[in-house]
């Protein structure tokens, strides 16, 4: 019962979602306990994702970048890979920021229990401990009451059921260990996650294959997006397999023996030093004994919630990865600070703070490859789908004096606003798409100009500093608007 609780809130996992949530709601007032299996805070996108990703990925587009210097006469011999330091050297940045972590969660007197969580009644966890690695459990056990609770359990990676049990065979945890790099790599499933580790293993030096049911790469991102892309990354594969299945495996001597079938029945094989699968994410609904404190999870192990991120339990939210798609911890991030501010505001009788809902237009994607592809709001090939007209500017880099000047102005920049005569937001941005280097940090002002219901007027009028790849905003929206005489 509520009257035993040993906390005002517990959440349940330290992820992006559940570490925000916890800090949210402790910066309001609450007593909050965070239980988390493993030694350290940061979830799946500190330890196993987002930030070792991109350590791997910085030092991939540096090495990639020394090789553009040949054209403006520079160049370096090959590189020479420490694999044991650069793995190192990865595990330092995620150190740091687990440190911050556990810094900020004592300073704000946040309890973080270690152990795995499972309702055993609907204000009631069991926490059995784990030891460091998270894996196994050392049988102690202890009962946690909770007024509230936020589940922010997380996802993990598909399997495919057919793949053979062997070493060889990785997620993208495995990939992120960096055990070696091999000869020749397949990755099955051509989304962010494989492309992103392929191009990390390819500059290091593998020969890689793709293969993707679907009938191209990136699956989301415009066409015309991931065309830059393509021709700039094609050498780095020896064969892109769309609209193709994995249909075996088998463990060989030589390698991972690999049998595919195309969508029109064409059959092939290849054989690998190593196969990263990354199909996909499914979510933890079905492993936190939700039906125990009553919490609906759907067929696929998503916990269904509103606005407000409540479950059908209404003292239980839930958050992050376990919600739904996008996966992506900036939406976790504000997932979780919305679920605080509700608890909080109704714990307080804090009535604005208990208004408190998700209710963000967009949420930003970005694949972190080399060029990078950002893209938020509505897409053009979803304005054609849904037949929405949309008025585009497209500025192309190789019009853009920073691009041109760095030497890499294959990207461009693409606005598209509403064009629908009728529409109560006539002319405001709708959408945008950028490829190119640091496409991703640009990517934010394209959604705060959705957020702010722009026009192509406010974005194009608004200065942008010269020479700046950000500049190629500006230029996209007077383009929409038909003003623009010339070219930074
Ligand atoms: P998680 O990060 O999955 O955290 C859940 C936590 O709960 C985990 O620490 C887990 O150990 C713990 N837990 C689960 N069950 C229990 C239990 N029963 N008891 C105790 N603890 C439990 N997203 C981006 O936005 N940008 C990126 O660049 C990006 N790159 C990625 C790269 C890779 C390789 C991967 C795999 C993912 C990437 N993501 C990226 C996605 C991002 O990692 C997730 O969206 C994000 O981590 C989700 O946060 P979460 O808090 O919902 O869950």
């Amino acid at each position: 019962p509520e009257s035993q609780a040993d906390c005002d809130l517990l959440v349940l996992g330290g992820g992006p979602g559940g570490y925000s949530a916890a800090f949210r709601a402790a910066d309001l007032g609450l007593k909050v306990v965070l239980v988390e299996r493993y030694a350290q805070l940061g979830g799946v996108c500190l330890n196993v994702g987002c930030i070792p990703s991109k350590a791997l990925l910085h030092v991939a587009a540096v090495i990639d970048e020394t090789r553009h210097l040949a054209a403006a006469g520079v160049s370096f011999g090959e590189p020479r890979v420490d694999i044991d330091t650069l793995r190192a050297h990865k595990q330092k940045v995620v150190s740091k920021l687990n440190g911050g972590l556990a810094a900020m969660a004592k300073m704000r007197k946040v309890t973080v229990v270690r152990g795995y969580a499972s309702f055993t009644g609907p204000h009631e966890v069991e926490v059995e401990e784990t030891t460091g690695s998270g894996q196994d459990k050392t049988g102690v056990r202890q009962r946690l009451g909770f007024r509230r609770c936020i589940i922010a359990a997380g996802s993990q990676a598909v399997r495919l059921p057919f793949l053979p049990d062997d070493p060889r065979i990785i997620d993208s945890t495995g990939a992120l260990e960096l055990a070696g790099v091999p000869e020749k790599m397949l990755i099955i499933g051509g989304g962010i996650i494989g492309l992103e580790m392929g191009t990390v293993y390819s500059t290091l030096g593998a020969r890689l294959d793709v293969v993707e049911m679907l009938d191209g790469l990136m699956p989301g991102a415009d066409r015309d997006l991931v065309r830059v892309w393509e021709k700039l990354n094609k050498p780095r594969f020896d064969r892109i397999l769309l609209k193709t299945r994995t249909v075996a495996a088998e463990a060989t001597a030589e390698g991972i023996r690999v049998q595919f079938e195309g969508l029109d029945g064409t059959q092939s094989v290849g054989v690998y030093d190593r196969v990263l699968q990354a199909v996909g994410r499914s979510p933890n609904g079905r492993k936190i004994g939700a039906e125990q404190a009553g919490v609906a999870v759907n067929e696929r192990g998503f916990i269904p919630v509103d606005a407000q991120m409540r479950t059908n339990v209404a003292h239980i939210h839930a958050i992050g990865d376990i919600v739904g798609q996008p996966m992506l911890a900036h939406k976790a991030v504000h997932e979780g600070h919305v679920a605080a501010e509700v608890i909080a505001g109704e714990l307080l009788g804090d009535r604005a703070l208990a208004a408190s809902t998700f209710d963000a237009r967009v949420i930003p994607s970005v694949a972190y490859t080399d060029p990078e592809i950002a893209w938020v709001g509505l897409t053009e090939d979803q304005a054609k789908a849904q037949g929405i007209p949309v008025k585009k500017g497209l500025f192309p880099w190789s019009a853009s004096g920073r691009a041109i000047a760095n030497g890499r102005d294959e990207g461009f920049t693409k606005l598209l606003f509403d064009d629908r005569p009728e529409a109560q937001g006539h002319g405001r941005i709708l959408g945008g798409g950028i490829v190119g280097t640091h496409a991703g940090d640009m990517i934010g002002e394209v959604a705060l100009a959705i957020e702010m219901g722009a026009d192509a007027v406010d974005i194009g009028s608004t200065i942008h500093p010269h020479p700046t790849l950000g500049e190629s905003l500006g230029m996209a929206a007077e383009v929409a608007h038909g003003s623009c005489t010339d070219v930074p």
